[in-house]
């Protein structure tokens, strides 16, 4: 008998016939003899809805308010959960994230968690419940509502799972496990049975979005077990633990896209000392995440500086450059909304020469340009652009011998949800 969080996303609570197939698992589980705790997102685009109907009354809503309000959507599916499986013929009670004892820092709609406390969790266990949590939410030390940032289901469940010392943390979503590369735009790409923390975290990182980044670095810190599987089939997922032996052959993991970032260029910047820099406190004292950063060979005492980062953050970006741009005397400011990053990622990069070249040549031989370059001992990302990002990560997972025999086929979701799914975080 194990003790196991199950975690089920947007998709798989997206409709009463999925909550009452999510019920139907659940129960299984607990007929299969285990102790079962659910945590439940919002369901389907809910969570986006609510953001549109805030923005529609205040294009810069207050964060707190904000926080409110999202909070609801996790709280309509963890009810009509808790509903199902009770029409089942088994009880089950439902948690907001405060009477799960999710405690977090107050930063309000990307909050930290700083505590646990499953002590309900734990007396609805003992006392025959399937308990249902809500994901992605907390509670500040003021007592209000807070939340995880988006995809944050992900870190209620293994947070969870680390209060209740669960056996391990199952990620139900509409894939059967972390691929080698997105199956939606890499049909080719094979699952994994197994990943290293530390190859999950980078490709979250990189914009793998199957489980939340910051999930990972909980569940690495804590050595919580990942399962990620799917919601609609029994297969084994994959596994997200520490790295094993097997896993060090391999040199590339899997190739990450993000399509939610842009390029922002500073075109003539005047080289002299201390300009960098002030474009960049100026860009961070105005909360812009900037990602990958290029600087150009000066001429004539002039370059540019172009940098990427989330198009969520591109207006404070503008609004911060068109304040500094005539303070550092530079020209102007271009802003390329359609690019995409594309990442190879592998612990085995670290010992293996050659992968840069090998993939800067296959994306020539592709007529793919590359717009911007960055790297760490595990990672190689490179910016190209948008209408060509499918053809960047096929090429490159071929060519890095990762291509699996079987092709990828879409089985539930519709041409709507797999559409939203494909413009996540734009
Ligand atoms: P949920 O709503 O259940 O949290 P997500 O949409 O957050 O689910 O995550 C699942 C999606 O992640 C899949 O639909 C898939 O398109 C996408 N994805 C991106 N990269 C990968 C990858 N390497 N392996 C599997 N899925 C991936
Ligand atoms: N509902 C939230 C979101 O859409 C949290 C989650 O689904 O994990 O981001
Ligand atoms: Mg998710």
């Amino acid at each position: 008998m194990a003790l196991i969080v199950c975690k089920f996303g947007g998709t798989s609570v997206a409709s009463p016939e999925r909550l009452r197939n999510v019920a139907k698992r659940l129960v299984a589980r607990k007929q299969e003899g285990h102790r079962v705790v659910a945590v439940v997102s919002a369901m389907g685009k809910t969570t986006d809805e609510l953001v549109g109907l805030a923005a529609a009354v205040n294009p810069n809503p207050p964060t707190r308010e904000l926080d409110r309000l999202l909070s609801t959507g996790e709280q309509v599916s963890m009810s009509l959960l808790a509903m199902a499986i009770e029409a089942r013929g088994y009880q089950a009670m439902s948690f907001t994230g405060r009477q799960a004892g999710i405690v977090t820092d107050n930063t309000h709609n990307k909050a930290k968690i700083v505590s646990v406390d499953s002590k309900r969790i734990l007396e609805a266990l003992d006392a025959g419940y399937i308990p249902v949590v809500a994901g992605f939410q907390g509670i500040d030390a003021n007592g209000d509502i807070t939340t995880l940032g988006r995809g944050g289901s992900d870190t209620t469940a293994v947070a969870v799972a680390w209060g209740i010392d669960a056996d391990v943390c199952e990620i139900y979503s509409d894939v059967d496990g972390v691929y080698s590369a997105d199956p939606r735009i890499c049909p080719r790409a094979a699952k994994l049975d197994e990943i290293s923390y530390d190859d999950m975290l980078e490709m979250a990182g990189a914009g793998s979005g199957v489980l939340q980044m910051r999930a990972v670095e909980f569940a690495r810190k804590f050595n919580v077990v990942i399962h990620s599987r799917s919601a609609f089939s029994d297969a084994e997922g994959t596994y997200v633990k520490e790295a094993c032996d097997m896993m060090e052959e391999a040199v590339i993991t899997g190739i990450a896209h993000d399509t939610s970032e842009v390029k922002v260029t500073i075109r003539g910047v005047p080289d002299a000392t201390g300009v960098a820099a002030k474009v960049f406190s100026a860009l961070a004292g105005n909360s812009v995440n900037t990602d990958m950063i290029i600087q150009n060979i000066s001429e004539d005492g002039f370059t540019d500086i172009s940098f990427t980062c989330p198009a969520a953050d591109m207006g404070r970006a503008k609004e911060t450059l068109d304040r500094v741009v005539p303070e550092i005397d530079a020209r102007e400011v271009d802003i390329d909304e359609n690019v995409a990053k594309v990442s190879l990622v592998g612990t085995g990069m670290r010992s293996t020469p050659g992968v840069a070249a090998r993939a800067f040549t296959v994306l020539g031989e592709n007529d793919i340009n590359i717009l911007a370059i960055s790297t760490s001992p595990i990672r190689l990302s490179v910016v190209v652009d948008a209408a060509q990002v499918a053809d960047a990560v096929r090429c490159l997972h071929t060519a890095f011998d990762l291509d699996s025999d079987e092709v990828f086929e879409e089985t539930q979701l519709s041409a709507e949800e797999i559409a939203a799914k494909m413009n996540k975080g734009r």
